[in-house]
Parts: C-alpha cells; structure tokens; sequence
C-alpha cells in the first residue's frame, strides 16, 4: 500500500517537473508569436472533415461578430444543414455554385462556364475588405481540372485585403495553393462508413 502510494507521489513530482518545461516551452513559443495578418488556410486529403471543418471556423468567426462569405463550388445541392443553418445568420453571405459533381455533369465546357460564374463572386468577395473570413469549399478542384486559370486564382487570392481570412477546401489541393498558404491541414482517410455501403445521412453528410 505505501509503496504504492510513495509510486504515486514520484509520479506526480516527475508530472510537475514536466508540465513545468512544458509550460516554459509553450509561453516562449506564444511570446515569440507576434504576428497579425489574414490567412490563407487550406483544408485537403482524402478523408471525411474538410467542409466542415471550415464551416465549423465559419460558426466560430460569426460568434465574434466578424462578416464572412461562403462560396460552394462543384456541388449544386441546396439541402445542406449548414446551408439552412447559417444562410438566416445576417453576417454570412452564402452562395452555392456549382452545377453538380464532375462525374455527373460529364460536360467540361459547362463546368468550366459555371466555375467561371462562381469565380466572378468570390472574386466579389476576395476584393471586398467587409469581408474577415471567406471559405471557398471545394474550390481546389476547379484548379486540378483546370476548369479556372490558375494564375488569376492564386493572384486574386494573394492580393485580398491585408487582413482578410481565406479557408479553401477540397481533395488533391494543387502544390502552389499549398505553397502559398500559411496552414496546411491534409485529412488522411483512415476509414469511412460508406465504403462499408452506409449512406450519406443529412445532419451527419451534409
Ligand atoms: P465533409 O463535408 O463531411 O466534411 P469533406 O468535405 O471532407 O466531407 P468531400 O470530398 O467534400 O469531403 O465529401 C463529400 C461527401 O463525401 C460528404 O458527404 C462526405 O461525408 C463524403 N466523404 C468524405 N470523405 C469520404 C471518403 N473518404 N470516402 C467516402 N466518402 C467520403
Ligand atoms: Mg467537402
């Protein structure tokens, strides 16, 4: 019994000693950030959490009073739980801009005129200093397909107002957007419930 309680004393002693350099660490790493600026963030990978991921940062932007644009590329449905959540919040302007996914719309030429569209307004937003946070879901795709120039892309992106923040979305995010980018975050796919033949399901999906 003594024995196992004097284990337990060590163990907390070693436990302070640890969190105390830990501690030391993180102040140092936290004073050493002094930085402010708008961020490029991209969310990639193949695994499930990219969209709501920047939907989550969306919530928690509109919690601090901030004006924030949605712009959902590729897909065309207008069902979503986030859509109808956040579309009545008076600080978020949400468009959705695609015509469907790729291997329906089996038509290069009218995607690349609906990413042509939808670029005009997040173009809209991308120019607008209003705007602190500006999510562009799926939007790596109309950069991997070509579907938009890549340069106009990058530079509209680079030249947004100083202190706007961006969030891009979406699998196979080109090697330049990655570059350019100031956090990086590529979801790995571990498993996911529909390759086990479980469909999308609203509230969990979409
Ligand atoms: P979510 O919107 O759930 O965060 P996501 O943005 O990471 O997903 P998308 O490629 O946009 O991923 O996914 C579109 C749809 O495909 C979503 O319904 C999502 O649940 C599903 N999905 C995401 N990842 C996978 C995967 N690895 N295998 C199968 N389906 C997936
Ligand atoms: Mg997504």
């Amino acid at each position: 019994m003594s024995e196992k309680l004097n284990n337990e004393d060590q163990k907390s002693k070693y436990h302070k000693i640890r969190m105390e350099r830990k501690k030391a660490q993180i102040d140092a790493a936290i004073a050493s950030a002094t930085q402010k600026k708008g961020l490029l963030l991209v969310i990639t990978g193949n695994g499930k959490g990219k969209s709501t991921s920047g939907f989550g940062m969306v919530a928690r932007a509109l919690g601090h009073g901030l004006k924030v644009g949605v712009c959902q590329f590729i897909k065309s449905r207008t069902d979503t739980g986030e859509e109808a959540f956040f579309k009545t919040h008076p600080k978020c302007e949400w468009h959705v801009l695609g015509d469907g996914f790729t291997w329906d719309t089996q038509d290069r030429a009218g995607d690349i005129a609906t990413s042509e569209r939808g670029w005009a307004i997040a173009t809209q937003m991308l120019q607008d200093p209003s705007f602190d946070l500006v999510v562009l879901d799926e939007l790596t795709y109309l950069l991997s397909y070509e579907y938009l120039d890549k340069d106009t892309v990058l530079n509209t992106i680079s030249h947004r107002p100083d202190m706007q923040h961006v969030v891009v979305t979406g699998r196979s995010a080109i090697a330049e957007l990655r570059d350019m980018a100031d956090t990086v975050s590529d979801i790995k796919d571990e498993k996911h419930a529909f390759t086990s033949g479980i469909q999308a399901q609203p509230g969990f999906d979409f």
